[in-house]
């Protein structure tokens, strides 16, 4: 077993990885191609990333015991959400190197705590206001103008948790719509396209970028991914450097995703920080066919303490998640030429549920670079 701060995993050695969705499942998987083993932990029997793993814990999160045992049968432990309590992330860090460390944690849970820190490296956000009461939002509309998104500072994904107010809206019904005690509103951000960077960082502080994807929402939930984003490569290169500032200053270790919003200006776009997922993300997923190392691998090596690859795109990349009913044309998918077709085994679509994902990559146009 590795000791609780230095993590130096040789092949056969166990990765424990909190939660088993199919972030949980891609990344066992990526382990066991690198020879090594995962453990996956979730209060969730039906957990896709049970199927791909040989040991598995089945426990609440709250379950001391069941954490301990986990514990004691790993020598690194990862998490594929960031909304792990923090007495568990406590429990666990206790007994075996978690990483990214807990302390990320704190500030990705919370939407404030996340926009303070951002603001404080000197990289642009969305204007925003904290708001614990409904004569709060009040002051914070007149600050900030409308339209605006009021968003709960925590447990928020997908467009859960949030409200457009317009004008003419009631921000006292917006607020009980919401139903919470703490949110941020954020001024409506004009974007012209929202992008991602998703970055890894290494144990002795690299960090390798994947190219800047491109990503379009269907009903809050994203729905493409295309890889180059279609924006300049002196902008590309700014986003690349905002995660690589973030993902210094937090002194990560693992994969990390920022997303983007690209603002039109007279003086070109600019880039405001919408989020930081603290984990591989579903933006990064056409890593997995379309460049020579995928998110999941590198966040093992990361993790693992092992050097960073250095990936390469193979041609322009485009991911579309099957989302609820999506996943009913599967065969449909299976036919198409140079598509690579991943299916989660969820069991029965619900409405906003992603089930899968299919990644078509072009081969590169003769005598044109990668892109
Ligand atoms: P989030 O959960 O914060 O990632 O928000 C989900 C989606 O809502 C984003 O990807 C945007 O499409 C949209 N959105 C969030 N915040 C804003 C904002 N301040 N202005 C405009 N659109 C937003």
């Amino acid at each position: 077993m590795t000791s609780k701060k230095q993590v130096a995993l040789k092949p056969g050695d166990t990765i424990g990885i909190l939660g088993g969705g199919q972030l949980g499942r891609m990344l066992a998987l990526a382990a066991a191609r690198l020879g090594l083993k995962a453990q996956v932990f979730s209060p969730d029997p039906d957990s896709p990333a049970f199927d791909v793993v040989q040991h598995a814990t089945c426990a609440e999160y709250a379950d001391v015991e069941a954490l301990e045992l986990f514990a004691a049968d790993v020598d690194v432990i990862t998490y594929e959400f960031e909304n792990i309590p923090s007495a568990t992330a406590m429990i666990l860090a206790a007994r075996r190197p978690v990483l990214p460390d807990t302390v990320v944690l704190e500030t990705t849970q919370d939407r404030l705590a996340e926009k303070n820190y951002i603001t404080k490296l000197g990289i642009g956000t969305a204007r925003y206001a904290d708001v614990w009461s409904a004569d709060a939002l009040a002051v914070a509309i007149k600050t900030l103008g409308l339209p605006a998104v009021l968003k709960t500072r925590r447990f928020g994904y997908d467009g859960k948790g949030q409200v457009i107010i317009r004008e003419g809206d009631d921000p006292q019904d917006a607020w009980d719509r919401l139903g919470t005690k703490s949110a941020i509103l954020e001024a409506f951000v004009p974007f012209e396209r929202e992008v991602s960077v998703i970055a890894a960082r290494g144990a002795d502080g690299d960090v390798v970028c994947f190219d800047v994807t491109e990503n379009e929402h269907r009903d809050h939930i994203l729905k493409t991914s295309h890889a180059p984003a279609a924006i300049s490569d002196a902008l590309a290169a700014q986003a690349r450097d905002i995660a690589q500032k973030i993902a210094t200053a937090l002194n990560y270790v693992g994969v990390l995703a920022v997303e983007l919003f690209v603002v039109p200006g007279a003086g070109g776009p600019t880039l405001l920080v919408n989020e930081i997922a603290p984990r591989v993300h579903n933006s990064g997923h056409w890593t997995l066919d379309g460049a020579s190392v995928s998110q999941f691998e590198q966040h093992i090596r990361a993790i693992a303490g092992w050097p960073l690859a250095r990936p390469l795109r193979f041609g322009p990349v485009t991911m579309t998640n099957l989302i609820g009913d999506d996943i009913l044309d599967y065969g449909k998918w299976l036919t198409v030429p140079g598509a690579t077709v991943h299916l989660y085994d969820k069991g029965t679509p619900r409405p906003g549920r992603k089930m899968g994902h299919v990644t078509v990559v072009e081969p590169p146009a003769e005598g044109r670079n990668n892109r």
